[in-house]
């Protein structure tokens, strides 16, 4: 096994970060946390280095990176980018959006979609959540039904990622309520201008605060056929558990770049910051914290590498990206409480550091992209539990 990055995905790391640093808007981050600002200037940002679109091939418009590269760019991201929130709606777009439609759309969903979707001048939005249905896609109640040439889509849609500002959503929904779990569900492609088609909540949250995330109502919407994603029923399922795959590793490399971050400053903050006559540092209580965090991280990267390579390949890939999801998600709210206690009560402190932002971003991520124990189902399953 081969460890080393090659000379491009390290070329490809540092121009990221690099631009993360001077072109994202990091001064600001915390003032657009305290008031929930989304800034569509800095998606539209994202697009000189692709990042809706890392894993799309160039064709279509995206980079046309391999799944590792594409994973090492994300880290880069989230390493280069102090807003996590910005960073989560980017992953989310790309992975559970733009990367479904690149895989399953029909040639002409790709040429008429994909553009808008890679280039940062549209925003898009994975509706499959419902009030009813979080875990269990086996309840999810809103339905598309067929009328004339197309369909009409009934439903109410949760916890949407980018939800009150997207122009298009990925929206999942039941076609054949007498099929089993697996082949009820359909994708459909929609715009969110069509009539029918309403924001009716926009949440406020701890954490991830700049990204919107809303709840959407779609009364009687009509979709033509030609928006069946894939042009065929009762896939929704089996695409979006490849969706979320996906963004179990891409989303997460953003989080363990973040925690790159959080480590480095914490190390900065125990060296300088001296009690009873020495740096924090070398008490070894706090000293042995920082060593778990660069445990955690190390570990986190070789998981999501791991299953970085698979992703393309693998049958096992969905087996190794739950696991990396749920190794990293629980590593990121560990380290990020951490990383807290060692800096004491300025890190408690709102626009001091970014560690009490970090730690709220992280809580989150034990959730979205399948809950820890869903992951642990998962894992479960494929150990013949
Ligand atoms: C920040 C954020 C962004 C999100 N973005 C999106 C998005 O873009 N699109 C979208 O469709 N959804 C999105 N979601 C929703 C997310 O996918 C769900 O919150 C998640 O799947 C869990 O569903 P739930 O919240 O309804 O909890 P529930 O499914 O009701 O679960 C509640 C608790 O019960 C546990 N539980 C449930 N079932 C089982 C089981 N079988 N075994 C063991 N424990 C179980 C869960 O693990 C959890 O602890 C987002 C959520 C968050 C927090």
């Amino acid at each position: 096994m081969d460890f080393n990055f090659t000379a491009e995905q390290t070329a490809l790391y540092k121009q990221i970060v690099a631009f993360a640093k001077t072109e994202l808007d990091n001064e600001h981050a915390a003032e657009r946390d305290r008031n929930q600002t989304f800034s569509r200037e800095l998606w539209g940002k994202c697009a000189q280095h692709k990042l809706h679109a890392l894993s799309v091939p160039e064709e279509l418009g995206g980079a046309g990176l391999d799944s590792l590269s594409t994973t090492i760019a994300m880290e880069a991201f989230g390493y280069g980018c102090e807003d996590g929130g910005f960073v989560f709606a980017v992953g989310a777009h790309h992975f559970a959006t733009a990367n479904p439609i690149s895989t399953f759309g029909t040639e002409e969903q790709k040429a008429r979609y994909m553009g808008p979707l890679c280039d940062g001048t549209q925003v898009g939005v994975n509706a499959m959540s419902e009030p009813g249905a979080g875990s269990d896609l086996g309840s999810i109640s809103a339905t598309a039904v067929k009328d004339g040439d197309g369909y009409r889509i009934n439903g109410i849609k949760t916890l949407g990622t980018n939800g009150p500002v997207a122009d298009l959503a990925l929206v999942f929904a039941v076609t054949d309520p007498e099929a089993n779990a697996q082949a009820r569900l359909s994708g459909f492609i929609v715009d969110t201008k069509s009539e029918g088609f309403t924001v009716t909540e926009r949440f406020e949250s701890m954490g991830h605060r700049t990204v919107p995330l809303g709840e959407l109502k779609l009364d009687n919407v009509y979709v033509p056929a030609a928006n069946l994603l894939s042009g065929r029923e009762g896939g929704g399922v089996g695409m979006f558990n490849h969706a979320m795959m996906w963004e179990r590793v891409g989303l997460f490399a953003a989080h363990a770049g973040a925690m790159q971050r959080i480590l480095e400053q914490t190390i900065k903050f125990a060296r300088k910051r001296v009690q009873s006559g020495q740096p924090i540092s070398k008490f070894q209580g706090v000293s042995h914290k920082i060593a778990d965090m660069k445990v955690r991280l190390e570990a986190s990267k070789l998981l999501l590498y791991k299953a970085a390579t698979q992703l393309d390949t693998s049958r096992m890939a969905s087996f190794d990206a739950s696991i990396a999801k749920l190794f990293t998600s629980e590593a990121f709210v560990q380290s990020a409480m951490d990383a807290m206690q060692i800096l004491g009560g300025v890190g408690y402190l709102t626009g001091k550091f970014s560690v009490e932002r970090d730690l709220r971003d992280a809580l989150g991520s034990t959730l979205y992209s399948g809950t820890s124990e869903v992951q642990r189902n998962i894992i479960a399953a494929w150990l013949g539990l």
